[in-house]
């Protein structure tokens, strides 16, 4: 009888304090009109556009407790830079903004590099001031639906998540996690569903000439169709090579290798990661929190890659990142949801194309590395104590890949016993990109 009442007291006094927690979501359409040549970004030069398959998205999910609204927008492109995402965020006044892209390569090129030949710019001015306020628009909308949630965070490790990858470079690492975090208002209904997973939405491959978000539209669909409000779904750790691209994925409908560049076959890592985000739910509890905080700093990552400057000096990315004192300025963030000082959610935003080594560790320094004996940088996820811990990619910002620097390598002898060098640096600022970006990150923390 006692014990009855001293938990009826505790459910009382819980009311307050859970209710603090607000959310609000919505989403926008973003994708462009083909009445001019849309060149889409992701891999090669002069792939145009010839239709739509699905709808590009801006997401949003605005949480708000005591203080001024933190909100998530996640876009369907392979990268927008930050001075486009400043521009969002002027459009969205008393509010904290972050805006991460999902990486698909079957979008518009917002950054310039996929152009009709080398050289020449892909960007198009109107379709980039159109996502920026398109963004802003559903960032308002998502802060004007804030109502009392509770929220329920999961993480699922499948045991099998390392199929759904061809990783071609060595150390073969994952971040093997699919977290998710779901919003359920006072009547339980499911307002906004956060996903975080990394993997490269490339599925569809280097011919296909329809618009779409990949293996992120299916994921979307599964659980929307399941009842889990608006999904907004931000990728990871994507570099290294975190890519569904030469995985041999079984389809569990046929027992035969899902046809290769195919919406089938973007179908199936989609709706594989939306299972284990449905399957862990049924389990989640609710965290009862009452803070959410964002930290953002700006950090000076020098740029060393030859093919970055020449893009910058022709004018490719249409004026954005401009260089100074010989490398360009971008944001490091940190995202936390806490009851009091006790974290149960935390985020590292990071500028690009992490490698997970750099998220979860197992960097191997090869002795044939240009820099074998390079300090190896604090891995993000390593520096965070909450039990659920997630890494955002092409956070505000992307810079391209960003290695460990004892991994670099542009000079024979090639680590790792190869003959020819590896993908990776040819897309990235340089070697001092991930020291900055940790650094910069571990002061952040500092309280
Ligand atoms: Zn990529």
């Amino acid at each position: 009888m006692r014990l009855g009442w001293l938990s009826a007291l505790a459910a009382s006094f819980c009311l307050p304090v859970c209710a603090d927690l607000e959310a609000g979501a919505a989403a926008r359409r973003i994708t462009p009109r083909l009445d001019r040549p849309v060149y889409l970004a992701g891999f090669g030069n002069n792939r145009i556009a010839t239709g739509v398959h699905d709808d590009l998205w801006a997401r949003c999910l605005a949480l708000r407790t005591a203080h001024e609204p933190v909100v998530v927008c996640a876009v369907d492109l392979i990268g927008l830079f930050h001075d486009d995402v400043k521009m969002v965020r002027d459009a969205v006044p008393g509010a904290r903004v972050i805006v991460a892209a999902t990486h698909t390569h079957q979008g518009p090129d917002t950054m310039g590099q996929w152009g009709p030949k080398p050289g020449v710019s892909g960007l198009d001015e109107t379709y980039n001031a159109f996502v920026v306020a398109e963004t802003a628009a559903a960032a308002r909308e998502a802060v004007s639906r804030l109502t009392p949630v509770r929220m329920f965070p999961a993480a699922a490790t499948p045991p099998d998540v390392a199929a759904y990858y061809d990783d071609t470079r060595p150390p073969v690492v994952h971040d093997p996690e699919i977290l998710s975090l779901v919003f359920r208002d006072r009547r339980g209904r499911a307002v906004a569903t956060l996903v975080n997973w990394n993997n490269h939405p490339e599925a569809l491959g280097s011919r296909n000439t329809l618009i779409t978000s990949d293996y992120v539209h299916y994921l979307r669909q599964a659980l929307e169709e399941e009842g889990f409000g608006t999904v907004v779904f931000v990728n990871g750790a994507l570099g290294g090579m975190q890519s569904p691209l030469g995985a041999k994925i079984m389809d569990p409908e046929t027992g035969q290798p899902a046809p290769k560049d195919s919406f089938r076959f973007a179908e199936i890592v989609g709706r594989y990661a939306a299972r284990h985000v449905i399957e862990s739910q049924k389990k989640a509890k609710s965290a009862a929190v009452d803070t959410v905080l964002y930290r953002e700093t700006m950090v000076h990552v020098p740029v060393t890659n030859a093919n970055f400057l020449m893009a910058a000096k022709a004018g490719i990315f249409g004026g954005r990142k401009p260089m100074q004192d010989g490398g360009t300025a971008a944001p490091v963030g940190y995202l936390r949801i806490s009851r009091g000082a006790a974290p149960v959610v935390e985020a590292a935003l990071v500028p690009g194309e992490l490698y997970p080594e750099l998220s979860v560790g197992g960097a191997v320094c090869d002795p044939n590395a240009d820099f074998p004996g390079a300090a190896v940088e604090k891995p993000l996820k390593k520096m965070l104590s909450a039990p659920f811990r997630m890494l955002f990619g092409l956070a505000n910002d992307e810079i391209g890949y960003i290695l460990p620097k004892c991994q670099w390598d542009e000079q024979p002898p090639f680590t790792f016993g190869a003959t020819k060098r590896w993908y990776g640096e040819v897309n990235s600022t340089g070697p001092e990109a991930a020291a900055r970006i940790a650094g910069a990150f571990e002061s952040l923390l500092k309280p």
